[in-house]
């Protein structure tokens, strides 16, 4: 069989390299100097991936230092929840603390400040701490499962939570805290992978990266299950203990 010169070019894989050197423009002469810009866009829109340059991509977040990572998080669009929100929420704090706090997901009043738990919950956050002699200023670290709001405040997704891991993964292991409250089934889902049911979670010490981790109650739950705050208030002992234990 006979091939004709485009088959063959075809045949070999080189027929748009051929196509790019007639039509693209040499350095220094517009493009429509030599050729249309459709036209060009549609030659390298032929092209095998190899042949095109890659656009910049975006920084994984495992290469960011912690004053980038607020900047990146507001660009993200890896997930759905980037295009509803008002702003991404990165998380507030010490950077230096011990104790790292998440939660689930900022709220509207969240989105609205771009800080981490300013409401209702909020408020019985900052007298959680208060208990433990810590405020949100001093040696914690507040942060977020998902960083930006999901609408309706519906509970994050899983693949939303699964886009959103890294970010909270870079967070932890630039901040190295000496312990790790999980507060709610959302946040020991996407730092632990565990999907068991919250009262199963509690009692016990996990461990991520060496960091020991204690679950307990979100806030909200707790503003509408007040007899639960007892057992609340024994994780967080549970917590302190841990941290105790890290510290000496
Ligand atoms: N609930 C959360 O889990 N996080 C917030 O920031 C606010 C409410």
């Amino acid at each position: 069989m006979t091939l004709n010169r485009e088959q063959m070019l075809i045949e070999m894989g080189i027929r748009p390299l051929w196509a790019l050197r007639d039509a693209l423009p040499v350095p220094g002469e517009e493009a429509s100097a030599t050729a249309p810009a459709a036209e060009v866009s549609a030659v390298v829109a032929d092209c095998p991936p190899a042949m095109v340059a890659p656009e910049k991509s975006a920084p994984l977040p495992a290469e960011l230092a912690w004053d980038e990572l607020g900047p990146a998080m507001q660009a993200c669009r890896a997930c759905v929840l980037g295009q509803r929100r008002r702003q991404a929420v990165p998380g507030v704090g010490d950077v230096r603390a011990e104790w790292l706090f998440i939660g689930e997901g900022p709220g509207s009043e969240e989105d609205a400040q771009g800080e981490p738990f300013v409401g209702a919950a909020g408020q019985l956050l900052d007298a959680m701490l208060a208990a433990l002699d810590l405020t949100r200023q001093k040696a914690v670290y507040i942060a977020n499962a998902v960083k930006c709001r999901p609408p309706d405040n519906r509970t994050p997704e899983p693949a939303e939570i699964d886009a959103c891991r890294p970010w909270l993964q870079r967070q932890v292991a630039l901040l190295q805290p000496k312990v790790i409250v999980l507060l709610g089934k959302t946040a020991a889902q996407s730092l632990l992978g565990k999907q068991d049911k919250l009262a199963a979670m509690r009692g016990q010490v996990f461990e991520y990266s060496g960091i020991p981790v204690v679950v307990t109650y979100h806030p909200a739950y707790l503003l509408r299950n007040l007899p639960d705050k007892a057992k609340a208030w024994e994780d967080l002992l549970r917590a302190r203990r841990a941290w105790r234990a890290k510290t000496g």
